[in-house]
């Protein structure tokens, strides 16, 4: 899978760079998401009055909603220093052990995909989150001891794409919980305003709203968008991105006008001709468009049930009457409203 092409919305390798610089450093710059922001802005000031370390907070969204540059921001907010990780990156305790006692005071740690971190590492934070300490476990055999070391004040910020897949146990010791939610067009609209801005290329509004329309609710697609937007407009010798431009490379880059990539389509269309409009289990679509299970549930399944393009039943995906519609076919009788009041 060509995956620029597909839109899929972990960061490219060349994409870290460009992110960095289009990244919000306060609070005040985050575009969006207005209540997680006026309750986070009431947490972060409250911490501050009390010269403590935020509580621990858990974030979480599809990828590409902004979770890691929250994280950060929090950092600033907090003029807290900032430890940087993920759950597959923690493979053993003494990993783990490692960063929380070279923590400085006041720190945050933050861990994304943290519903990744291996059961050992896990049981090590609770501890640590809660009365910080770490236990450490010293030589082998019978002359083995453990010594309980103190970690200093600081704040775990985890993130993860989806919050059933935390253990209960882990899930409690958070704190503050926030969930993120796609992005309006009007947000995205701001958000590609600004990157345009930083990247030092013009756009008129109408490009603007032609890009945040067909960005999937999410900032990280509207700027990667936007980047291919500048290269066409950047080749035609245009001196600002337009309408036109912009619905010429989103052609080019087979985004339709819902904003659905060439995978959305794929698998819609394979629920309709390949399953009769399901339902069908998410492995079983998997294994029929060739793409993962967890990148469908992740990437994928979460904007197609936002825009009402398939519902989740207890016996697996099925298509919607809106859908059908979307991709120009016919719904089978009894699939209408989603096949749902048959079952
Ligand atoms: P996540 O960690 O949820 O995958 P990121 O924090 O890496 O997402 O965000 C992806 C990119 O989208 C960032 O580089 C940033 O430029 C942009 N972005 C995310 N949220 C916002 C926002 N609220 N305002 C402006 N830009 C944003």
């Amino acid at each position: 899978m060509n995956r620029e092409q597909a839109l899929a919305t972990e960061a490219l390798p060349e994409e870290r760079a460009y992110e960095l610089s289009l990244r919000p450093r306060r609070l005040q710059e985050f575009i969006g998401q207005e209540s997680i922001c006026s309750n986070l802005d009431v947490f972060l000031r409250a911490a501050r009055q009390r010269s403590e370390p935020l509580d621990h907070l858990l974030l979480y969204g599809p990828p590409g909603l902004g979770k890691t540059t929250l994280a950060h921001i929090v950092a600033q907010e907090m003029e807290a220093p900032i430890h940087v990780t993920s759950g597959p990156a923690l493979q053993i305790p003494g990993d783990l052990v490692g960063i929380l006692t070279n923590l400085d005071e006041g720190a945050v740690l933050f861990i994304d995909e943290i519903h990744r971190l291996p059961r050992a590492v896990e049981e090590m934070l609770y501890p640590a989150m809660e009365d910080r300490k770490v236990d450490l476990l010293i030589g082998k055999g019978p002359a083995a001891r453990s010594v309980r070391l103190d970690v200093p004040p600081f704040t775990v910020i985890g993130a993860t794409t989806r919050q059933g897949l935390l253990t209960g146990p882990l899930r409690d010791r958070f704190g503050i919980v926030l969930s993120f939610s796609f992005y309006s067009n009007q947000a995205l609209f701001e958000i590609v305003s600004r990157s345009a801005g930083l990247l030092g290329f013009p756009i008129v509004n109408t490009g603007a709203e032609e890009i945040s329309k067909r960005a999937r609710g999410t900032p990280r697609i509207a700027n990667r968008i936007l980047r291919r937007v500048r290269d066409f407009a950047q080749v035609d010798g245009m001196e600002a991105i337009d309408q036109g431009v912009a619905q010429k490379a989103l052609g080019a880059l087979e985004i339709d006008q819902s904003g659905f990539d060439r995978v959305d389509r794929l698998l819609l269309e394979t629920i309709a001709k390949k399953f009769s409009g399901g339902p069908v289990g998410v492995e079983t679509l998997a294994a029929s468009i060739g793409e993962d299970a967890g990148t469908i549930e992740d990437v994928y399944e979460p904007y197609l049930l936002q825009q009402g393009m398939i519902q989740r039943t207890p016996r697996g995906r099925v298509l919607t009457a809106l859908a059908y519609r979307h991709l120009g076919l016919t719904a089978p009788r009894g699939q209408a409203d989603g096949g749902l009041f048959d079952q």
